[in-house]
Formats: C-alpha cells, sequence, structure tokens
C-alpha cells in the first residue's frame, strides 16, 4: 500500500473518453489500496484557446485577469475526473490549488510556490477517498488565484508529492517517457532509462517539453524521485533521480529544440566600459526576457552584440531598436525572427571531450549554418535557421548514435 502522486497532462484528459480511461487507471491502483492523489492539466487545446481569447478582447491583457481566466481549464478536469471515479463506486473530492493549500508569491502568470499546506489533501485521502488537484495554480497569501508558468501542473504534481512525503510521484503523459529528443520529429529516438536530475533540467529548459524546467528544479531541491511514463499503456517510464557513477558513461543523453526565437544585433558598438550594461538595462527596462548573449571581438574600437530571445517578445523588443542605437551609438540594430537553438545535453560531458566538433560536423555535413554558440558545463547550444531545425536534430541525434543506447 503506497501513497502515490499521479500528474495526467492535457492530452490523457483530452476528451470524455480519455477522461474516463483515467478514471478507470486510477480505480485499479484504488481497489489494490493505494492511496492517489491525482494532478490533472486542462483539457488538451483549453488553455491555448482561453489565451486566445483573451487576445481576442484585449491587446495586452492585465496579467491578474489571464490568471483568472486559465485556472477555469484545470477547474473544469477536476470536477469531471471526480465524477468519472463516482461513477465507476469510487470515492473522489477535487481541491483547487487554493484548497490543496498551495501558496504562492504574487508573480501572476508565473507565481513560484512559496510553502504547501494539504491539510485538505490529507484529510480526504484519509477519509478514503481520491484526492484530485488542478495543477498550474495556487493563490497568495492575500487570497489571489495565480499560474505557475506553462507546463505548471509538472510543478504542482512534485510540489505535492514533497509536501505529502509520496512514496511515488509519476507523470503520465502521451508518450512512454523522456526520449533521447522528441520522438515526434526523430521517429528513431530511445526511451531513456535513467535519467539525472541536471539532465533533465538542461533538457526542459532547452526545448525539450516533456516536463516542465521549474518542476524539474523543484524535484532536485528536495530529492523528489519521479517517473515520467504514458497513460496509454503500461510500459514502464522513465526514472528522474540524482545523478550515479555509470550515468556519465554516455556522453551525449538527448538533443532538445527550441523554436520560436529570435535575435537582436546590435552592430557597430563602441567597445568601451558601460555600454552594455547601460543597453541591457534598458533592455530589461523594456520587459524582454534575453537569454544567449554574444559579443564579438572588437574590430578598430568597435563591437557586435547578438542576443537571443523569445519570439513572445520581438513586439518590445521592436519598441525600443530606437533607445538601444542612441544608448549605445551603435550603426544599427536589427531582428531577425525564425530561428531555433538546438542542444545536446550530457553530464558525460564533463569528462569526455570531442562533442563539440562532432556537434559541428553533424551540422556542417547538412549544410546548415551556426550562427551563435554557447556552452555550459553539460549542455553545448547552437542558434540556427528554424527552418532546418528538424533536419539538425535528425542529424546531430544520428551522429551521436543516441538511437543504439539502452
Ligand atoms: P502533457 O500534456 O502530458 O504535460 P506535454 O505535451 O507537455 O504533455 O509533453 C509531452 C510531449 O513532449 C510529447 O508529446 C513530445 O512530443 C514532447 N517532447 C519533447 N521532447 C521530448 C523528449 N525528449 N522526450 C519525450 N517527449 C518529448
Ligand atoms: N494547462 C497548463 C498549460 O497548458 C498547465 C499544464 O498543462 O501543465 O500550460
Ligand atoms: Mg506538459
Amino acid at each position: 500500500m503506497s501513497l502515490i502522486v499521479q500528474k495526467y497532462g492535457g492530452t490523457s484528459v483530452g476528451n470524455p473518453e480519455r477522461i474516463r480511461n483515467v478514471a478507470n487507471r486510477i480505480a485499479e491502483w484504488h481497489r489494490k489500496g493505494d492511496r492517489i492523489v491525482a494532478v490533472v492539466s486542462a483539457m488538451s487545446g483549453v488553455t491555448d484557446s482561453l489565451i486566445k481569447l483573451a487576445k481576442e478582447v484585449c491587446d495586452e491583457p492585465a496579467e491578474r485577469e489571464m490568471d483568472m481566466l486559465l485556472a477555469t481549464g484545470e477547474q473544469t478536469t477536476i470536477s469531471l475526473l471526480a465524477m468519472a471515479l463516482h461513477s465507476l463506486g469510487i470515492p473522489a473530492f477535487s481541491l483547487t490549488g487554493a484548497q490543496a493549500g498551495i501558496v504562492t508569491d504574487g508573480k501572476h502568470t508565473k507565481a513560484k510556490i512559496a510553502n504547501i499546506t494539504p491539510n485538505q489533501v490529507k484529510q480526504h485521502l484519509d477519509a478514503g477517498a481520491v484526492v484530485i488537484v488542478a495543477g498550474f495554480q495556487g493563490q497568495t497569501m492575500e487570497g489571489q488565484i495565480t499560474t505557475l508558468g506553462r507546463g505548471g501542473s509538472d510543478l504542482t504534481a512534485i510540489a505535492i508529492a514533497a509536501a505529502i512525503k509520496a512514496d511515488i510521484c509519476q507523470i503520465y503523459t502521451d508518450v512512454d517517457g523522456v526520449y533521447s529528443a522528441d520522438p515526434r520529429i526523430v521517429p528513431n529516438a530511445t526511451k531513456i532509462q535513467e535519467i539525472s536530475y541536471d539532465e533533465m533540467l538542461e533538457m526542459a529548459g532547452a526545448g525539450s517539453k516533456v516536463m516542465q524546467a521549474r518542476s524539474v528544479e523543484f524535484a532536485k531541491k528536495f530529492g523528489v524521485k519521479f517517473e515520467v511514463r504514458s497513460s496509454f499503456n503500461n510500459n514502464p517510464g522513465t526514472i528522474v533521480k540524482e545523478e550515479n557513477k555509470s550515468m556519465e558513461n554516455v556522453v551525449v543523453r538527448g538533443v532538445s529544440v527550441e523554436k520560436n526565437q529570435a535575435k537582436v544585433t546590435i552592430s557597430g558598438v563602441p567597445d568601451k566600459p558601460g555600454i552594455a550594461a547601460k543597453l541591457f538595462q534598458a533592455i530589461a527596462e523594456a520587459g524582454v526576457n534575453v537569454d544567449m548573449i554574444v559579443q564579438n571581438v572588437s574590430q578598430s574600437g568597435e563591437t557586435d552584440i547578438t542576443f537571443t530571445l523569445n519570439k513572445d517578445d520581438v513586439k518590445k523588443a521592436n519598441k525600443i531598436t530606437g533607445s538601444i542605437t542612441e544608448l549605445s551609438s551603435a550603426k544599427s540594430v536589427t531582428v531577425k525572427e525564425g530561428i531555433a537553438k538546438l542542444s545536446v545535453v550530457g553530464i558525460g560531458m564533463r569528462s569526455h571531450s570531442g562533442v563539440a566538433s562532432s556537434l559541428f560536423a553533424a551540422l556542417s555535413e547538412q549544410g546548415i549554418n551556426i550562427q551563435m554558440i554557447s556552452t555550459s558545463e553539460i549542455k553545448i547550444t547552437v542558434v540556427i535557421d528554424e527552418d532546418r531545425s528538424a533536419d539538425a536534430v535528425k542529424a546531430v541525434h544520428d551522429k551521436f548514435e543516441l538511437n543504439l543506447i539502452k
């Protein structure tokens, strides 16, 4: 008899039949005597269509109102799943994030969990019910509804597992686990049996949206071991946990791609102290989230600075090109969309060399130009044209023979 937190993502609860499928699966665990907390997402497509609706009535919707709106998606699913369980004769009780005791800071649309007091969760578990919690949402100390960023139901599940000291945390999704690359882009990608928190964190942060990056960070901090697996079959999934020595034998664990990126190039900037500080202060004040930054070696007292940003921030970046030029006395500022970041990740990179050269060779064999490069201890990222990203990920996956890794 175990205490289990299970998270079911949007596709897994995407229509009434799938909600009934999830209810049947939960009922089986419950009948065996396990105590289940099920965290659920909005039905697939619902969060996106709510965002679209908001933009149809207002150009820049207030973030507090966005949270009020988006939280309704998960609230629909918790009640439907409770009803589906009731019709199987299983006691079930649905709770919003606030009722589950998830207290967050006040950063609407990307709130951080401050603490959890899961009294109602425990109370209904003790009464023998399956407890169903709305993912992705919480409440501030002042009682305002917040959401935890896209993919935030993963975070709800991990955080509740930590708070109630669950024996097992299972993330049920629409693929069999974490693969060496997105199996929808690379058909011969292989399922990873075990992956370290750090590798999962880097892959998630680099575009492998099978897990929300912040949820992995939380799991690492609180030592929550979890399994990513399918809600459509009973295959074993991928275990995400603390690293061990044998994990270092694999040099590259996975390849990730992040699309919807853009880059800003500021050319002919005087190479003097203080310019970058001034520039990036103005960029931050405009609310533009900067990612990779590259500055060229100075030629005759001038340099070029390029940085990447999410496509969503391009409007804001376009608004400030004039002031960037003025502030830095730059010759030109260009904003380019249609780029993607490709990353290879693996803790084995700490002790093996030659990863960068193999990566660059794979891209060059496909005639793909590398526009920017950045490295960290366990990751190498390159910026390339978005329309070549599928070719690139397949070629890199082949180069590192990730299809052969068991
Ligand atoms: P959920 O709705 O269950 O949270 P998501 O759509 O957020 O599911 O995440 C699952 C999707 O992540 C898969 O359908 C897959 O296309 C994508 N994905 C991207 N990279 C990977 C990877 N390395 N391994 C597995 N899935 C991946
Ligand atoms: N429904 C939210 C989203 O689509 C949260 C989640 O599914 O995890 O991002
Ligand atoms: Mg998800």
